[in-house]
């Protein structure tokens, strides 16, 4: 019954360029969600977006709940600049409508409208208390709200406004490089970087064979629940093989560390690969004193080895609020799935809590440091996954 979806997008302190780049953004992601759905022209005027629907207005607005940058849509009416075929369509929608109580709000950017916004206003108003009796006028708190739009093309009637991700677009803030793990937090660390414009590529340590290849195929998975809401749709995953540095490590005589030398090692190829990759942030699913390896003083000492700014969108997080972003975005169930990760593998039962830098550092003299990590990078692949 509606043929148009309004998609209305904020941050409206956006100016100029920005503004334009915002937008563009946006329409390119919104194509790219709504590839293959049927529907037809997108077209923007004045601020908002207006997209033709083949039917499926339900479908597409589904589908732009999850593009970021959005902040609701609604299901439009067009009729003809004309009060009688107005007001049936008003009855269309109120039928469509929940609700005990309303009000009718009109705008007539289109001043060639014989009628007045208020004349408007009472005209809709008495045509719907005559023929819906079960309905009253509330102008303070109505259940709904019957929006008139007079414009040059039409006039544009809806009621249901559909609250979606807000955000920025994908791709407008910049690149990052999320270090992906098959857990519940990385995801979601991933996710909330993306709903701040930041377009993703993801970086997975494996350690085959002492990880299998179902924790990678898990992983890919989970890029795969994540590209939906990426930049373009789809998603850069880097494999980086961590197996030999995870042999030097288990030689180490500093057992303790283990876990400290490890994500140094992790952050020191992220941070090469991020530079090849023209990404300026590195992203994690840290979350403050949720293990060992979070505390103040293991963040500081792992943070240590790169100047890249590491977001850690997680940090102020509990882990129950985590389980339930993980759980809206969909990668809950994936992230549950039994797996090893080259954490679990070699957690020594005693991990510092509060690893000292000087030791840290003795025992990474002891390692071919730089070895190990050209090694990593030049045996990294490349997938590109899809959703
Ligand atoms: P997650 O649930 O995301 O695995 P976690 O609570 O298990 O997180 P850790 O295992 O300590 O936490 O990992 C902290 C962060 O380090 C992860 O959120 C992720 O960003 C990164 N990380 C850990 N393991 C890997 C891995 N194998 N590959 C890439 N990044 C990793
Ligand atoms: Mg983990």
């Amino acid at each position: 019954m509606y043929p148009l979806l309004l998609v209305r997008y904020g941050e409206l302190s956006l100016k100029g360029r920005n503004r334009k780049t915002f937008e563009d953004l946006l329409l390119t992601n919104m194509r790219a969600r709504l590839a293959d759905l049927p529907h037809g022209r997108i077209t923007k005027t004045f601020g908002r977006i207006y997209l033709e629907t083949k039917d499926n207005w339900a479908d597409l607005a589904e589908r732009l709940q999850g593009v970021f940058g959005i902040v609701s849509v609604s299901p439009v009416l067009k009729r003809d600049l004309d009060l009688e075929d107005i007001q049936e369509g008003a009855s269309l929608i109120i039928q469509d409508t929940p609700g005990k109580t309303f009000k009718v709000e009109a705008r007539r950017p289109n001043k060639s409208f014989p009628l007045t916004s208020p004349e408007i206003c009472r005209a809709l108003g008495g045509h719907v208390l005559r023929n819906f009796p079960h309905l009253s006028v509330d102008v303070h708190q109505p259940d709904f709200v019957l929006n008139v739009e007079i414009r040059q093309e039409g006039a544009f009637l809806y009621s249901q406004v559909i609250p979606c991700l807000g955000g920025l677009p994908a791709g407008s803030s910049g690149k990052g490089l999320l270090l992906l793990s098959g857990g519940i937090d990385s995801p979601v660390a991933g996710f909330l970087s993306m709903k701040r414009g930041v377009s993703l590529e993801g970086l997975h340590f494996y350690s085959y064979p002492f990880t299998s290849e179902r924790s990678k195929a898990k992983v890919v998975e989970l890029a795969s629940r994540l590209a939906p809401y990426n930049s373009r749709g789809t998603f850069k995953l880097w494999i980086a093989y961590f197996t030999e540095i995870q042999k030097a490590l288990q030689l180490s005589s500093h057992q303790t560390l283990s876990i400290t030398l490890m994500r140094r090692f992790m952050l020191r190829i992220a941070t090469k690969l991020a530079e090849r990759e023209k990404a300026l942030a590195l992203i994690t699913g840290d979350s403050l004193g949720q293990v060992a390896s979070q505390t103040m003083e293991s963040i500081h000492v792992i943070n240590a080895v790169t100047t890249t700014p590491v977001f850690r969108p997680l940090i102020g997080l509990d882990k129950q609020e985590i389980i339930d972003l993980s759980v809206k975005i969909g990668t809950y169930e994936t992230s549950i799935l039994p797996y090893e990760d080259c954490c679990t593998v070699f957690v020594p039962t005693n991990p510092a809590t509060r690893p000292r830098l000087e030791k840290v550092l003795e025992a990474e003299a002891e390692l071919d440091v730089d070895g190990l990590i050209e090694e990593a990078l030049a045996k990294t692949e490349l997938l590109e996954v899809k959703p």
